[in-house]
């Protein structure tokens, strides 16, 4: 039986883990962190439960074909959400809800945006063709070289040249007419890591996921569900996990990794070794390579850090439902500054969660449990986090006046965390929250790969490895590297 080491417990890890350990292979996680799951994290405090990082749980589909393969059936129970989320802007009291039912989003926005219906069935049937003509070719496919990527690529249909070409921003711009229906269609380029000014708009099949295709759904328990039913499946076929326990060397002979050694100084034997943690750090980091030194890594384009806020509030909030943006009034100035700056944001966009809105058990009876995200410049432009609380209490005040409750008064729970803390907690580079950015440069074979340059027996799973970030992108991507090992490495 081969024996796995997998450094690194986040969805990656896991997920790769579940597909190895049903194939027979014997596995070891080994974890930095005090608990399983990486940023698919939990925090309970004060009988409020709140989850660390995702709230948005989408392509649910990836997540049947996960369990499938893993030799299990599927043990989340998922709610679908309609609307799907919600929109505030700064001059508007009532949020624009987002429906799936194209009907009912028509409505939402007949006096800003006459046909609607048409304009983005027009819009989301250019992204669904995208979406078909590349989901098999190009995402869930393992490449060995450049050549071998480009080469794919000039097998997808030529009329999708111009959509790599275009921002994204131009796309909407062409298909609708009201700066509410744009900006809000725009927000998922910043899930990517980019501004819908800036990324292609071949990443408007985001909205096609969102809108057609699959929606977003809450997952009952919330969703480290998610961790707790891969961890316990894995437990019960014996694999084991070692945590607080950090990686920081590996030993190697030839081209094969021999062990990694821990903080402590244990070493840990393995046939094959596959890194979760983050692909292109770990090789600068661990490996001492010099294409991905700290300069070099510092010039790559990396995804907003996060600044977090979990309150714990008492009372019921009937304006909020399970996602709700809260926008300013100066959406291209905003996007066009926030990666970049050296300051705490004047005027801050953020998404509040209240997944207690559709899960009872996430709050105590009567109460609410808010999780603020609000996307900060990376600690290569922002280090000093000092004014964490100015920034805290700024959001929660302005949330506060937006929906009409006094948040400070009745808060029993606050906890805050910057990009510091995310970045001690599991390794994030520079606490980029969702790591590398999705720039054309940044994809498919031009991303760090699953597989390493040196060691035959050395892999990598998760967010900045192919196929990319984002929870059913690592869950692909636990699927690939686990064909590589297969087909490649076994046959060596
Ligand atoms: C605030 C926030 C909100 C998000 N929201 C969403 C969302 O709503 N929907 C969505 O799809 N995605 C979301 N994402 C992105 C998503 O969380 C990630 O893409 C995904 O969880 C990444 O999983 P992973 O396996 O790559 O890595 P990680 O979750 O980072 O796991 C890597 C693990 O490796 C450990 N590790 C690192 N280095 C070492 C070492 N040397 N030795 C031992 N262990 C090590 C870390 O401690 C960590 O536990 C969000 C991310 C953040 C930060």
């Amino acid at each position: 039986m081969k024996k796995v080491i997998i450094i690194g417990s986040g969805l990656g890890g896991l997920a790769t883990a579940l597909r190895l350990s049903n194939r027979g292979y014997d596995v070891k996680i080994i974890e930095k962190y005090s608990t399983p799951g990486g940023r698919l994290n939990t925090m309970e405090k004060e009988g409020f439960k709140f989850d660390l990082g995702p709230s948005f749980m989408s392509m649910s589909y990836e997540f049947d074909e996960l369990f499938s393969d893993g030799g299990v059936k599927n043990p989340l129970l998922l709610k679908p959400l309609e609307p799907i989320y919600q929109v505030f802007f700064e001059n508007r009291q009532e949020p624009y809800k987002i429906y799936k039912n194209l009907a009912e989003l028509q409505k939402e926005f007949e006096s800003v945006e006459p046909e609607l219906m048409q304009k983005i069935q027009k819009y989301l049937g250019r992204a669904r063709e995208f979406y078909n003509d590349t989901n098999d070719k190009v995402i869930k496919t393992n490449f060995n070289n450049k050549l071998e990527y480009l080469l794919k690529l000039t097998g997808v249909p030529f009329k999708h040249i111009p959509y790599l070409f275009k921002s994204m921003w131009k796309e909407l711009d062409k298909n609708f007419q009201s700066d509410e229906v744009k900006i809000i269609f725009s927000l998922v380029a910043f899930f990517l890591g980019s501004t819908p000014f800036q990324t292609p708009s071949i990443y408007s099949i985001l909205n096609y996921t969102e809108l057609e295709n699959d929606g977003y759904w809450a997952v009952e328990g919330g969703m480290y569900k998610i961790t707790e039913e891969i961890v316990n499946i894995l437990k019960s076929r014996n694999v084991e996990f070692v945590f607080d326990s950090e990686i920081v060397q590996l030993n190697y002979e030839g081209e094969d990794v021999t062990g990694a050694i821990d903080s402590r100084g244990n070493v840990h034997q393995a046939d094959i070794f596959i890194s979760n943690s983050d692909a292109a750090s770990f090789r600068g980091k661990i490996l001492g390579r010099e294409k991905f030194s700290e300069s070099r890594l510092d010039k790559l384009h990396w995804t907003l850090s996060p600044f977090t806020i979990y309150l714990g509030v008492k009372g019921k909030i009937n304006n909020l439902i399970h996602h709700n943006y809260f926008l300013g009034s100066n959406f291209k100035e905003y996007a066009d500054t926030i990666f970049t700056s050296s300051v705490s944001p004047q005027k801050p966009y953020y998404y509040v969660n209240m997944s207690s809105a559709t899960d009872k058990t996430c709050a105590p009876e009567g109460c609410e449990n808010l999780f603020i995200l609000c996307p900060v410049p990376d600690l290569r432009y922002k280090t000093d986090w000092r004014d964490k609380d100015e920034l805290a209490a700024q959001i929660i005040n302005d949330l506060s006046s937006r929906i009409g409750v006094d948040l400070e008064a009745n808060t029993l729970t606050k906890t805050v965390l910057t990009p510091i803390d995310w970045q001690q907690k599991f390794n994030l580079y520079k606490g980029s929250g969702l790591g590398l950015a999705h720039d054309l440069n940044q994809v498919g074979a031009f991303r760090p790969q699953n597989f390493d340059e040196k060691f035959k027996n050395l892999f990598y799973v998760g967010a900045s490895t192919t196929p990319g970030t984002g929870l059913p992108m690592v869950v692909i991507g636990s699927k690939l590297v686990t064909e590589r090992i297969e087909n490649e490495f076994t046959r060596l």
